[in-house]
């Protein structure tokens, strides 16, 4: 058994905790692979809502849900993250929501995500968090732009009250070119 990559280990934390019927977010839909993994365990009485900033990974990712007959019970929303509160009841509990930070491969290098949208996001999502729920963040971080994010997210988790929340970091620390690591924000 080889160990996880931090994407990978995201997946196996979040699998156990997202029940069928749940909303979950999917923060940073990219092209899509995490939106499709959480519809598909929230199936179609759930609900995942999708953000992201560019179109054409949201129309990418709208193509990927009707090929895998998904599409019912994904939102995609073309926004950013830091606006999630306008999509979600005052008292709409998640069950789980992901990040991944950084910019999408084979696109615009320029469009990333920022500590600050990413912070009041990840805010928003640890206040509807439901006991036992999950935000994973994976942390691309070697991009320009990437390490002031990656020391702003640090930060923000470490100071989380431990009664409220446990934090676990994960990743490989014997890696060249900064491997990505998994944040993860549990409710107790
Ligand atoms: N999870 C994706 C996948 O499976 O392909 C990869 C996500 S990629 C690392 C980061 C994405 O975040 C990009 O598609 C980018 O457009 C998006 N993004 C950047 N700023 C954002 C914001 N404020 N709100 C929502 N999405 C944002």
């Amino acid at each position: 058994m080889n160990l996880e990559s931090a994407l990978s280990y995201s997946h196996t934390l979040l699998k156990p905790i997202i029940q069928a019927g749940d909303t979950v977010i999917d923060a940073t839909v990219g092209n899509g692979h995490d939106t499709i993994f959480l519809a598909g365990l929230v199936g179609h009485s759930g609900q995942v809502l999708g953000f992201d900033v560019q179109q054409v990974a949201l129309d990418e990712t709208a193509l990927q849900l009707q090929l895998t007959g998904q599409a019912h019970q994904v939102q995609l929303i073309h926004d950013g993250h830091q606006n999630l509160d306008h999509y979600l009841a005052p008292d709409q509990q998640i069950s789980a929501a992901i990040f991944n930070l950084g910019y999408l491969p084979g696109s615009d290098k320029t469009i990333i995500t920022h500590a600050q949208t990413t912070l009041s996001a990840l805010d928003c999502c640890l206040s509807h968090l439901r006991r036992g729920g999950i935000v994973a963040l994976v942390v691309y971080y070697g991009h320009e732009g990437g390490e002031a994010e990656k020391t702003a997210v640090l930060n923000e988790v470490q100071q989380l009250d431990q009664h409220e929340f446990q934090v676990l970091q994960y990743g490989f620390i014997n890696q060249v070119h900064q491997p990505p690591f998994l944040i993860a924000v549990q409710r107790r």
